[in-house]
């Protein structure tokens, strides 16, 4: 039997959920749209109420409500500030995902653990200005010298290294060994060798920072390695599957404010002597809109129900993710239409749902890697 409806204690959590984003995240969003900065605080005030590990088991810290749950919560998030939600869900699943999937018990308990609180903040340092898409193609490099592996190389457009307090680093042992010569290993703040750069500036996503990680002779001990010398890359690609629905869900909440904002516009807005909802043009945009939300979420909740219940979710997160962000991109697009010269302004939300909705098709692979996912995976 297929279920759609959300339990009462998915209710009870979004209702509680709600009332806490308007508690706290509300009253900060305008001013770190307007100076770029994301609000540090929210870190320990999410982990203080457990959001930070809603989808982790009880023993690492986390709450143990799974990826249903947790694309819930990043829906919710992304209806109110993706930017903030960008830094946010960051921390609960790629800043700490290979963590918990390669981490040694001591790594979890030193790093997993206080993350999940929101005490440390993580970053995930894949992405190499030479090496994106092609994320096989990295060359930071990482010399085991002795105990230790000394890393030479730069990431790029990192999400929350600006602040944070470990970066968990992807390298190459030998460019050789292809995807099999990946590492990951965890590089914390303080350590010699290791720099960050200033906040990116960007179209949209303001209130969320990302920027340059450099290594420069960096030297990090063997114990930081996540798990065995070879396995690294697959860990990443796990990683990124979960990353992928976050962001799919994300995407949903964002369409969700945009489509929102655009149908309160249509019923009030007069034009021609009636409101614009009452002309067929404006009444199949927001149709049209209703449809692709409702796609888009019935795709995160199968990736999601998938991963739960134990599958492999890499082909329902490429299509949760290819889905909901090109359906973004265009519902917020068409909102900004419906509000017309409105929509262009700043003194209307939509108009930043617009910039932020871009980048959700490019981060954590692009729509066309997307594609070459899923074509691969039918193909096969
Ligand atoms: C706001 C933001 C935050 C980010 N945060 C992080 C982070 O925390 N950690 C991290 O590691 N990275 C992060 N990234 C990087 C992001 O994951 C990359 O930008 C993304 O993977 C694309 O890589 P690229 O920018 O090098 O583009 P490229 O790979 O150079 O791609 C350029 C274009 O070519 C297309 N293309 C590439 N290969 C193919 C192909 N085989 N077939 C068809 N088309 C192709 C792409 O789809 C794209 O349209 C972030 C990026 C942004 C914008």
């Amino acid at each position: 039997m297929i279920d759609f409806s959300y339990s009462q204690d998915d209710e009870m959590f979004r209702a509680s959920l709600r009332r806490f984003l308007e508690k706290e995240v509300a009253p900060v969003a305008a001013e770190a749209e307007e100076t770029g900065r994301f609000p540090k605080h929210l870190f320990g005030r999410f982990g203080e109420m457990g959001y930070l590990g809603i989808p982790y088991p009880e023993e690492v810290g986390g709450m143990g409500l799974g990826y249903q749950t947790f694309c819930l919560y990043a829906e919710e998030l992304g209806k109110v500030n993706s930017g903030i939600a960008g830094s946010l869900l960051a921390q609960s699943s790629i800043g700490v995902q290979p963590l918990f999937l390669m981490g040694s018990k001591e790594q979890k308990e030193r790093l997993l653990a206080p993350a999940l609180r929101g005490e440390k903040i993580g970053a995930f340092g894949l992405t190499e200005p030479g090496a994106g898409s092609d994320a096989a193609g990295i060359t930071t490099s990482a010399v085991l010298k002795g105990d230790r592996y000394v890393l030479n190389g730069t990431k790029i457009f990192i999400t929350n290294a600006t602040m944070c307090d470990y970066a968990l680093v992807a390298a190459t042992t030998d460019k050789k060994l292809g995807i099999d010569g990946i590492v990951i290993l965890v590089v914390e703040r303080g350590t010699k060798g290791f720099s960050t750069g200033a906040p990116m500036k960007k179209l949209g996503n303001r209130s969320s920072e990302c920027c340059e990680v450099v290594l420069e002779d960096c030297e990090v001990p063997v114990e930081n390695r996540l798990g065995p010398e070879t396995g690294g890359f697959h860990t990443l690609m796990k990683a990124l599957n979960c990353g992928r629905m976050v962001v799919a869900a994300r995407a949903v909440g964002l369409a969700v404010a945009a489509y929102d904002a655009a149908l309160a516009y249509a019923k009030d807005r007069k034009q021609f002597g009636k409101t614009i909802s009452s002309y067929q043009l404006i009444q199949s945009k927001l149709a049209r809109m209703a449809v692709e939300i409702d796609a888009s979420r019935a795709l995160v909740q199968r990736a999601a129900w998938i991963r739960d219940t134990g599958g492999d979710p890499a082909l329902s997160a490429a299509m949760s993710k290819l889905k909901a962000t090109e359906t973004v991109v265009s519902v917020t697009s068409e909102a900004v239409q419906i509000l017309g010269g409105y929509g262009y302004m700043v003194e209307f939300p939509v108009e930043r749902y617009f910039r932020d909705a871009k980048a959700l098709t490019i981060i954590e692979g692009t729509s066309e890697i997307q594609q070459i996912i899923i074509a691969r995976r039918l193909l096969e």
